[in-house]
């Protein structure tokens, strides 16, 4: 029994066939370039990896192309998925938990497209396709908002016009939920215990952090969109709106130019022309000032938010690095916790140069907060999401 994990992006479609019980993946792939005359299909399984190129022209095409490598390799979706896990990205105030797909729920996500002009249409397209190729196993839409829904007013809450901001729904809704609620259970069972007060620093291409009480998050740094908070690969995270303002009449920007400026041109990308973490490194070992710079102002962003969570926390006893870049990029561990040996954290070198796919404790025995690297796994996530409401709903 398996259940399909489908996360459906502008341009890529990732599907990953996972076993809910066990959490082993049974076979993970990609297709890219959706829209161009060389898409990419790349299935691993098995411990082999199959690579295709041909025309992907549109997310139908995409998903067919995904289903049909996968029939290839001898998986047989029709007789083993029992439910397919959809990754939406906005919920809205509309949807608190992952949720059964029927027509309503599709419509409705799509009318959220809204508020994720990038994102929402992509995964309904991603979601119409897969329910035509598998219509009679349960879909499941897993939402990147749901876990914030219950942030406190205070943290959700922008300080402009109250009754603008009800009639466009603007406020603070957080996304990476699927991942922050994922490593804060496992932070909590890791060190075996339910009253745990973190800070989750997702650092991946896109990054967030949350401050979670008792499995509850107060606050998030990402906001209506994505784009808010931690610098990130291609965004720029926090940055005053009078820039926008500002480049709409000074230079003559028009709003879809602005929005590509800050979501695509942006963060390490727009400092220093590559977005990837690796290739900075290697940047900054050459000396690039400009690289230099970047990781400064990424650093300088990290630990702003690592000391605003400490205090609406009042009392910390985790940290945890996860995604990419906070998995295995032991500088940046080690840059965002340097000197706060006063503040009880402390991280242990030897330990922080380890490498593991397993949780870890990075810190020393003396420190008061305990400082972790746990893996992500939101595909695992989704698909024990779905099953679950699969079971309750239809008794599969
Ligand atoms: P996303 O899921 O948001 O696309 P990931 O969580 O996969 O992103 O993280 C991608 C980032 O992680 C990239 O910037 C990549 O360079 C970085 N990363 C991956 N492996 C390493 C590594 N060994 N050292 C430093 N950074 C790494």
């Amino acid at each position: 029994m398996s259940v399909l994990v489908v996360n459906s992006g502008s341009s890529s479609v990732k599907f990953e066939l996972v076993d809910p019980d066990s959490g082993d993946s049974i076979a993970a792939g990609l297709v890219e370039q959706i829209g161009e005359l060389q898409g990419r299909v790349v299935l691993d399984y098995r411990g082999e990896t199959i690579e295709k190129r041909r025309e992907i022209a549109d997310h139908t095409v995409g998903l067919a192309v995904a289903f049909e490598i996968l029939a290839g390799a001898g998986v047989e979706l029709g007789a083993d998925v029992t439910a397919v896990g959809h990754r939406v990205v906005h919920g809205g105030d509309v949807f608190h938990e992952p949720t059964l797909i029927d027509e309503k729920v599709l419509q409705q996500i799509s009318d959220l497209s809204s508020l994720a002009p990038l994102h929402n249409p992509p995964n309904v397209l991603g979601i119409e396709v897969a329910r035509r190729q598998l219509p009679n196993v349960p879909h499941v839409a897993v939402f990147d908002t749901a876990f914030f829904h219950s942030l406190p007013a205070a943290a959700s809450t922008y300080a402009i016009d109250r009754e603008i901001a009800k009639k466009h729904h603007i406020r603070r809704y957080g996304f990476h939920g699927t991942s922050h609620q994922y490593v804060s259970l496992r932070a909590a069972e890791f060190l075996g215990r339910e009253d745990l007060n973190q800070i989750v620093l997702h650092l991946g291409n896109g990054a967030s952090a949350s401050a979670i009480e008792s499995g509850i998050p107060i606050d998030t740094s990402m906001g209506l969109t994505p784009l808010e908070g931690l610098v990130m690969g291609t965004r720029c995270g926090d940055i005053d709106p009078g820039v926008v303002m500002h480049l709409r009449r000074s230079a003559d920007m028009d709003v879809d130019a602005i929005d590509e400026l800050l979501n695509r041109r942006s963060g390490l990308a727009g400092l220093t022309g590559v977005n990837d973490f690796r290739e900075l490194g290697k940047r900054i070992d050459d000396g690039d000032a400009d690289a230099v710079l970047a990781y400064e102002v990424y650093i300088h962003r990290l630990r702003k938010y690592i000391g605003a969570y400490m205090l609406a926390l009042g009392r910390l006893d985790a940290i945890i690095f996860t995604a990419g870049v906070g998995e295995n990029a032991a500088g940046v561990r080690a840059d965002a916790l340097a000197n706060l040996r006063g503040f009880g954290i402390e991280i242990d070198p030897e330990r922080n140069m380890m490498r593991s796919k397993e949780a870890r404790v990075v810190s020393t025995e003396g420190s008061a907060v305990t400082v972790l690297v746990i893996p992500t796994n939101e595909e695992l996530a989704i698909a024990r999401a779905a099953q679950k409401l699969a079971r309750t709903t239809t008794g599969v």
